[in-house]
């Protein structure tokens, strides 16, 4: 169930759906998605959907890690990039792959945890995790050149276009729950900020205040 043939399948699917950076599937078919799982989920984790991961989250689909990913690094590579919502910290795990240092905020203690020890498993250590609340994002950390958010506002939080660098793009979800939300992108120029709507996508909320 967690056979390479099974991780290539779901590198195909993803290819189908539009994914198309070679780098971005090389990393997503070599990083172990079951390990970010509890075990009795594990021989689902290469199916394209979102999977609990306990205290009502989710750990995101994997055609929506590949999309948020594609987009964050469509202007080519980034040196620091803000991650809001670890959760099981596969998405972090990604973004590693990918960029200079990611710095991921999550405001449930225990999950920051188990992704910390994920994390540390894959080897992987340009991570530096915070349990905060991620929506006032890390300013003692930015400027960001990316920022990624796994959980969605109902309104983008300024923030975080404030701690996004100039040449900066923030990837965001936003709506209300339980109504229809959008995956944003926020450009900053010398100018200013752009906004652009993607596509639409189910997020859980972005919520305030820690969780220890
Ligand atoms: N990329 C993660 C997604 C987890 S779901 C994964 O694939 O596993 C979104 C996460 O955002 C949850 O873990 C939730 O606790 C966290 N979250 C929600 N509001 C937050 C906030 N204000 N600050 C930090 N994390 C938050």
């Amino acid at each position: 169930m967690t056979s390479q043939r099974t991780r290539d399948r779901l590198i195909e699917r993803l290819r189908g759906q539009g994914i198309s950076d070679p780098k971005i599937l090389d990393i997503l078919r070599a990083t172990p998605r079951h390990i970010f799982l509890d075990e009795a989920l594990s021989h689902r984790a290469y199916e394209d959907s979102s999977l609990p991961i306990g205290f009502q989250q989710t750990l995101s689909q994997p055609y929506i890690v590949a999309r948020m990913t594609e987009l964050l690094l469509e202007k080519g590579p980034l040196e620091r990039v803000l991650e809001v919502g670890t959760g099981s910290g596969y998405q972090t795990a990604i973004l590693a792959q990918l960029v200079g240092r990611v710095f991921s905020v999550e405001r449930i203690r225990p999950l920051q945890e188990k992704a910390r020890a994920r994390l540390r498993q894959l080897n992987l250590h340009n991570v530096h995790l915070r349990h905060a609340d991620g929506g006032m994002g890390w300013a003692e950390r930015g400027p960001f050149n990316g920022i990624l958010s796994a959980a969605a506002p109902e309104v983008v939080p300024p923030e975080l276009l404030e701690q996004l660098a100039v040449g900066g793009r923030l990837v965001i979800p936003i709506g209300k729950q339980g109504q229809q939300q959008h995956l944003y992108i926020y450009d900053r120029s010398a100018e200013g900020v752009e906004e652009r709507c993607v596509e639409p996508v189910q997020f859980v909320p972005l919520v305030s205040g820690i969780l220890a």
